[in-house]
C-alpha cells in the first residue's frame, strides 16, 4: 500500500442557505469548485434555535444529482412532489437521488420549530454521471439504528459506515457510483488506515477537535471546520487523533467522472442546454408540485 499525501487544506466559508440558516461550506467556493464527484459539502450548525426561530429550506427543485442529508442533532421534515414524506432524527441519513427531478421542502419538524433546540448536520451533493442524470428519483431514508457502526479496539472510538465499507463492515445504503462516506470519532491517540481506490478522490472534513493526516514526514494537522484534500498518489489514507485530543470527522471518497459540468443553483447537468431544459421542465410543472 502507498499512503497518500495531502494536496491541500481548505478553510470553510460561512454562508446562509435555504431560508437563511447558517452553514459552513468548504466547497464549492472560488478556491475549490468541486471534489469530483462531490459537488457540495454543507455543515449545518451546530446552531441553537429559540422557540419559533428555526429556519429550513422551503420548496425548491433538484435535477441531475443526489443530496445526502445526515442529521446529528435536531429534527427535520421532508416533503416532495412525488408524495414522499419523511422525518429525520439524530443519526438518520436521507440519501435522495433527485435524478430526473423533484421539488422538495426540507424544514424543521413542527414540534422542533415550536420548542427550539440544537440543530446540527450535513448535506452533501453527489453528482450523477451523464447516463444516470435522468433516472427516476429515489429515496433511501435510513434510520440511525440501521447505519452500521464499528467500535474500534479502545472500545469508545467508532466509525459509522454511511456508504462504502470500513474494515469488513458494509453500508446498507446503495450508491449509484462507488462512494465512501464514513463518520469517524477517534479518542486521543487513535489511528486509522483506510484503503482508497487509487484513482478516487478522497477528503476528510473535521467536525470537531483536530487530527493528523498523511504519514511520516508528509503528516499535516487540521482542525475543526477545515477540509483535508488528499492527493491521488496512493491507495490508502492515514488519519489519527492528537496524542491528547480526540477528533471527529467525515471521510469521503468517490470515483471521479471527469465529465463536463453545467451547474446552475439546484440543477447540475452536463450542458447549458440541459440546464435550460431543467428550468423549462420545472416551470412547466413537469417536476410536479408539493400537495
Ligand atoms: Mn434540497
Amino acid at each position: 500500500f502507498m499512503n497518500r499525501s495531502i494536496e491541500k487544506i481548505i478553510q470553510t466559508i460561512k454562508v446562509l442557505e435555504g431560508g437563511g440558516f447558517p452553514v459552513r461550506r468548504p466547497f464549492p467556493t472560488d478556491e475549490l469548485d468541486q471534489v469530483d464527484p462531490f459537488l457540495l459539502l454543507d455543515h449545518l450548525g451546530p446552531i441553537e434555535w429559540g422557540p419559533g426561530e428555526a429556519i429550513g429550506a422551503p420548496d425548491h427543485p433538484h435535477r441531475g444529482f443526489e443530496t445526502v442529508t445526515y442529521l446529528l442533532a435536531g429534527e427535520t421534515e421532508h416533503k416532495d412532489s412525488g408524495g414522499h414524506q419523511g422525518r429525520l432524527m439524530p443519526g438518520d441519513v436521507q440519501w435522495m437521488t433527485a435524478g430526473s427531478g423533484v421539488i422538495h421542502s426540507e424544514m424543521p419538524a413542527p414540534s422542533f420549530y415550536e420548542q427550539g433546540g440544537k440543530m446540527h448536520g450535513f448535506q452533501i451533493w453527489i453528482n450523477l454521471p451523464r447516463d444516470r442524470k435522468m433516472i427516476p428519483p429515489r429515496y433511501q431514508d435510513t434510520p440511525s439504528e440501521k447505519i452500521p457502526e464499528v467500535l474500534l479496539e479502545d472500545g469508545t472510538s467508532k466509525v459509522r459506515v454511511i456508504a462504502g465499507e470500513f474494515q469488513t463492515t458494509r453500508a446498507v445504503i446503495e450508491t449509484n457510483t462507488p462512494i465512501l462516506y464514513l463518520h469517524i470519532k477517534l479518542q486521543a491517540g487513535m489511528n486509522i488506515v483506510q484503503p482508497v481506490t487509487s484513482d478516487h478522490n478522497c477528503m476528510a472534513y473535521i467536525i470537531e477537535g483536530h487530527g493528523l493526516f498523511g504519514a511520516g514526514k508528509e503528516t499535516q494537522s487540521a482542525s475543526e471546520g477545515q477540509l483535508v484534500l488528499f492527493a491521488r498518489n496512493g491507495d490508502e489514507v492515514c488519519l489519527s487523533s492528537g496524542k491528547d485530543s480526540p477528533v471527529e470527522l467525515l471521510l469521503l471518497a468517490g470515483r471521479p467522472f471527469n465529465e463536463e459540468i453545467a451547474r446552475y443553483g439546484p440543477f447540475v447537468m452536463n450542458t447549458r442546454e440541459e440546464i435550460f431544459e431543467a428550468f423549462q421542465d420545472y416551470q412547466q410543472g413537469k417536476m410536479g408540485i408539493i400537495s
